[in-house]
């Protein structure tokens, strides 16, 4: 168990625990979605594929998911596999799905794991891996290994924010909340089913806008529905205004038609990939100096990151100095880990 519950041991709660688990698992087993890291019910999951998934579903959609999982386990069918792989290589397959610091810690992980030479099953372990905290080790724990803990994301709190009309803004704060309703789903076997079949009904029945009540297995035990509350839960805090940030970007081309890329340190936004030279990337002005023929493109593009907004004005510019980066035809562009904001840029 997760934590020992809260002052909560009321008769629904008891009949929760012995009735609407079994009820939701049945549930899940009637309508799951095939995926591709899913293990049939019955098998043993893989592990590994339970551990890309995780790295690949965080700020990304399931349908996004699919394709790049099925790329990504191809090249790198095994741990051994994805740890031998140079980190440029894990980029390109990357490219598309953002949050690149999720590739590099998914590369370095397994490099972990082939050090410990096994997988391990409980989250303390889980949680010495690169890019691994608690959500992806109970997830892993739970699904892989069928250990007795349940993973909490967005959709698993607000799945309980309605069950048990939890009043803490959604956050770190009704995460801890969740934490102890949780553990009512928790058992001694079938917590893999139980703690994807959570995350399905939130994914699919209870959905942030227009839950699908009526399909729900958990409906008649639900306060919030049969308090005609769906809409209030979770309580939601006004969101902070992002701040906003203005740069230039820099396509140069050179005589023989290549353009110039740079790469990234290995710490810091975009880390170890390639960019066109830009102005709020460690960018020399100086290199201002050697441009000629600039451009500047009509529009600007605007790019959303996690705690900033970016409004990008581009600059075509030919030289003739050789300047330092790689100079890359066209065509190859393709072949460097670039993040989405560059290909953005480029198309
Ligand atoms: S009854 Fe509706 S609000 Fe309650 S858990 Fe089910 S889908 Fe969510």
């Amino acid at each position: 168990m997760q934590s020992s519950l809260l002052n909560v041991n009321s008769d629904f709660i008891q009949s929760l625990v012995y009735n609407e688990r079994d009820q939701l698992l049945h549930w899940y087993l009637k309508i799951k979605r095939t995926l591709p890291w899913r293990a049939a019910y019955g098998t043993t999951p893989n592990a590994y594929h339970v551990l890309v998934s995780e790295f690949m579903l965080q700020q990304t959609t399931v349908q996004t998911v699919i394709p790049y999982f099925e790329r990504f386990i191809k090249r790198f069918p095994t741990v051994e596999a994805l740890a031998a792989a140079p980190l440029d290589e894990v980029y390109v397959l990357w490219q598309g799905l953002g949050y690149y610091s999720r590739a590099k810690n998914l590369h370095r992980a397994c490099q972990q794991l082939c050090e410990m030479d096994y997988f391990p099953k409980d989250v303390p372990t889980l949680k010495t891996l690169a890019g691994v905290g608690d959500y992806t080790s109970a997830a892993v724990s739970a699904i892989a290994f069928d250990q007795p803990i349940m993973p909490i994301d967005g959709n698993v709190m607000r799945v309980m924010a309605r069950l048990f009309m939890l009043n803490q803004p959604k956050g770190p704060k009704l995460h801890a909340e969740t934490l102890h309703y949780i553990d009512l789903f928790v058992g001694q076997t079938n917590n893999t089913y139980v703690a994807q079949a959570i995350m399905e009904l939130g994914a699919l029945v209870c959905k942030p806008k227009k839950p699908l009540c009526n399909q729900c297995p958990l409906a008649e035990k639900c306060r919030a529905f049969n308090n005609n509350a769906v809409e209030q839960f979770p309580k939601v805090l006004p969101k902070p205004i992002k701040p906003k940030r203005v740069a230039t970007t820099f396509i140069i081309e050179n005589k023989h038609g290549r353009i110039l890329i740079v790469k990234r340190p290995a710490k810091g936004l975009f880390s170890n990939m390639y960019i066109f030279p830009t102005t709020c990337f460690d960018f020399d002005p100086r290199l201002l100096m050697q441009l000629t023929h600039l451009k500047q493109l009509q529009k600007t593009i605007r790019h959303v990151f996690s705690h900033f907004d970016l409004e990008l004005t581009v600059i075509f510019a030919k030289t003739t100095h050789n300047l330092e980066g790689e100079w890359v035809l066209p065509d190859d562009l393709g072949r460097y880990g670039m993040p989405t904001l560059m290909h953005k840029i480029w198309r």
